[in-house]
């Protein structure tokens, strides 16, 4: 099978693909190739179209700093409008002709002899010096592995992957998860079913969303005012940052829970209901839930909490973990992601032909949540401990964006075939990271969550401030890499230097 050779091999064409494309061609690369699994770019946007399906995270920040949207039409701007955002911004960076559709990786295998990745793909081979992989953390469906799942006779998916041919007027519906994906979904289809049933095994906690649509005239400002744009966008992304300084404080974020109690007198007559729906743990350790409609929804005649999980599938329902027993036409999974055991692992092969999988073992680890010991010239987009409880995910793909390229320049520059970031400082910064989380809401709020592995560690949040996440990305500290050199076969350590803490912070937000 002959091989097709770049520079560079982007697997995954969601915001984190482009984002690096963009910074690429920003930089004068075009000798890139972004392998997309579909037959359109969007990733996790593209996946998600479960009704309500919307951003929790305001759309003026949620979107690239250098590619602003005055036609948002909401504050939190639902799936087919970001969708459109993304494949906009795709358009207008002419990254059409870098995308090679319907090619999955199978298996990306790093080759010592050449110092390049081969990945094989279900549309042939590609040849990359460097590999990026943006295969993102919030893609592929957890569905919990229930007894007597497959006997169910009526209809199930994932909200991932979300049957819209599936008639749920008139059914009788049964939706298993109480967290982002559940608290959006279950006001939309509450009008459409006979019936519905929404399993918590964990009451969450739900704040107001300052949500509305965006007047005609606020537009107008946002396009030909792009002063007062990047003015509203900094104000969301400070603000957001001050939160995320509460949110290591379980105490603080104990105040801020009055919000959400207020929400629930508010709109829960029922005392016993208000009673399920009061979480147990410290507002802030799980993602926090924002919806005007959820609550209400709960309190409609056709549906009922159901304050356990479900144990058990039948062909005509489910049971509960209280033994009830519930029939059901259709059911829905609500249940997240594998963020912490993604399956993109399974298919990386670093040296000595390592499973990224396998060294992960079920607790993720990265530097700077972008480099694996043992992985040369492969960077992780949204890689392990990188995710923040509050900001944009574009804070975390800019800076990469820019790591990933300033590490290409020192490749360049030095004459280097391969970086691969040492252990040692690996471990450290790891050590560094565990330390940081202790006694933050989202280690010590009394929740189980997905921020944290099968281990028990936290490796999914990042536990400083995005603006240092981005003081640490940008630039590629070399020190802190086995680098190999062109004529010289064998890895040369170089002495380490620590990270420069005045380094420039770029142009974000
Ligand atoms: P999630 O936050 O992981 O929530 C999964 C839900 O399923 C939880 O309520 C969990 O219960 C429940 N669950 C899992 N396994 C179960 C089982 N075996 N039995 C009963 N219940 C079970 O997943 P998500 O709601 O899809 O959200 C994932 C992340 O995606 C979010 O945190 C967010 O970052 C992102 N997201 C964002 C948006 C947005 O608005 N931007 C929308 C959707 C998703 P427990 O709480 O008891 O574990």
């Amino acid at each position: 099978m002959e091989q097709q050779d770049y520079t560079v091999v982007i697997v995954g064409g969601g915001f984190s693909g482009i984002g690096v494309a963009i910074r690429l061609l920003d930089e004068g690369i075009e000798d890139f190739v972004i392998l997309e699994k579909a037959s359109q770019l969007g990733g996790t946007w593209r996946e998600n179209t479960y009704p309500g399906c919307a951003c929790d995270v305001a759309s003026q920040l949620y979107s690239f700093s250098y590619a602003p949207n005055p036609d948002w039409s909401r504050v939190f701007a639902e799936q087919p409008e970001i969708q459109r955002y993304l494949l906009d911004v795709a358009e207008r960076f002419g990254l059409e002709r870098f995308v090679r559709y319907g090619a999955e990786v199978v298996a990306a295998r790093w080759q010592e002899d050449s110092q390049r990745w081969e990945v094989e793909t279900t549309q042939g081979l590609f040849g990359g010096h460097v590999l990026v992989s943006g295969a993102g953390p919030l893609h592929e469906p957890r569905v919990p592995a229930l007894p007597g799942l497959e006997s169910f006779e009526g209809e199930r998916f994932h909200t991932a992957r979300w049957n819209h041919d599936h008639e749920l007027r008139g059914a009788r519906v049964g939706v298993i998860g109480t967290g982002s994906s559940g608290i959006q979904v279950v006001p939309k289809i509450q009008p459409l079913a006979a019936q519905l049933t929404l399993f918590q095994r964990t009451a969450p906690w739900v704040l107001p969303k300052p949500d509305h649509s965006i007047p005609a005239i606020e537009r107008a400002a946002f396009r030909y005012l792009p002063g007062f744009q990047r003015a509203y966008r900094g104000t969301i992304y400070w603000l957001l940052e001050l939160f995320q300084l509460a949110q290591r404080r379980p105490v603080v974020m104990r105040q801020v829970q009055r919000i959400g109690l207020v929400q629930l007198r508010r709109q829960v007559a029922d005392p016993e209901l208000r009673r399920l729906l009061t979480p147990d743990f410290v507002l802030g350790c799980k993602r926090l839930l924002l919806s005007n409609t959820y609550y209400p929804a709960l309190q409609k005649p056709n549906v009922r909490v159901v304050p356990t999980g479900v144990t058990h599938v039948t062909p005509k329902g489910v049971i509960d973990a209280n033994g009830g027993e519930h029939r059901l036409d259709t059911l829905v999974f609500a249940t997240g992601f594998r963020v912490t055991d993604p399956p993109i692992a399974e298919r990386i092969f670093g040296r000595g032909g390592s499973n990224l999988a396998k060294v992960w073992d079920g607790s993720p680890q990265a530097y700077l949540g972008t480099c694996v010991a043992g992985f040369p010239n492969l960077f992780l987009m949204i890689g392990p401990n990188l995710g923040n409880g509050h900001s944009s995910a574009f804070v975390q793909i800019e800076s990469q964006a820019d790591y990933v390229v300033d590490a290409l320049r020192t490749l360049n520059r030095d004459g280097l075939t391969s970086v691969e970031v040492r252990r040692d400082v690996q471990e450290s910064y790891n050590e560094e990271v565990q330390e940081a989380l202790q006694g933050t809401v989202w280690n010590a709020g009394g929740c189980s969550s997905w921020y944290i592995d099968a281990k028990g560690r936290n490796t999914s949040i990042y536990p400083w401030t995005t603006v240092d996440m981005r003081r640490r990305l940008a630039r590629f500290d070399v020190a802190a890499f086995l680098a190999q050199q062109r004529s010289d076969s064998r890895p040369t350590q170089q002495p380490l230097r620590t990270v420069d803490q005045d380094a420039a912070v770029g142009a974000m937000p």
